[in-house]
């Protein structure tokens, strides 16, 4: 929002300066030529702060259509929070929620932007990014339909893989984040216990009760 206001803030410099050459200023007899400096100056920032807003807009459309593919065509929308929404939002301290009645996804901040720096080299993914990744199938899984978070997660591990890939990540490394995902942060869950442990069953495995028996499962044999 602070960058809406900047850029039109700008954008209104620039207008004032090119009006100032056209018309006369109160005051002046003569419109007063273009300083162009200064008017390079104003639109160039004008556009730079419009870039944030404009790249977030366009990521969260690309989420909201790529969730709304995982959760069967449920549609969701996706809306990457800023510091100030996530402050003032219910579940702060969660890295998003979903509503599964109307479809919204709230990622909070900073998770957005851990995702696009994992969509941007996934192949050196750290644990921060595949988290992220996995967040975002979790939410579109709660959007899919179910409120469970243990079944909810066990559905997403299963899908990262295919999420990976409708991100655009290439197939090997989509696979290898999806998996790595799975035996790293999934399986020390159950260790960790406390809040983690309702995001984990050992049901959640290959053959296990709650195999999905995908196709393109995470852990499907290629
Ligand atoms: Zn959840």
């Amino acid at each position: 929002m602070l960058w809406v206001l900047a850029s039109l803030f700008f954008s209104w410099c620039a207008f004032r300066e090119i009006r100032g050459s056209i018309v006369a200023r109160p005051g002046f007899d003569a419109p007063t030529p273009v300083t162009k400096p200064y008017l390079a100056l104003v639109l160039s920032l004008a556009v730079t702060s419009a870039w944030p807003p404009l790249h977030t807009w366009h990521f969260q459309r690309l989420l909201s259509a790529k969730a709304t593919e995982l959760a069967d065509n449920h549609p969701a929308e996706v809306h990457c929070n800023t510091l100030f929404d996530t402050t003032h939002a219910p579940e702060m301290l969660a890295a998003g929620h979903a509503n599964p009645d109307s479809g919204e996804i709230g990622i909070q901040h900073p998770w957005c932007g851990t995702l696009m720096s994992y969509l941007r080299h996934p192949e050196r993914a750290d644990e921060r990014e595949l988290q992220s990744l996995d967040m975002f199938t979790h939410e579109s899984m709660h959007v899919r339909g179910e409120r469970n978070e243990a079944v909810t997660e066990c559905q997403a591990v299963q899908r990262n893989y295919r999420a990976a890939k409708l991100l655009g990540v290439p197939d090997a490394t989509a696979r290898q984040n999806a998996l790595d995902y799975y035996n790293g942060f999934y399986q020390q869950r159950a260790k960790i216990g406390g809040m983690q442990s309702a995001y984990y069953s050992d049901q959640c495995a290959p053959g296990k009760a709650w195999d999905e028996h995908l196709s393109d499962s995470t852990w499907a044999i290629p």
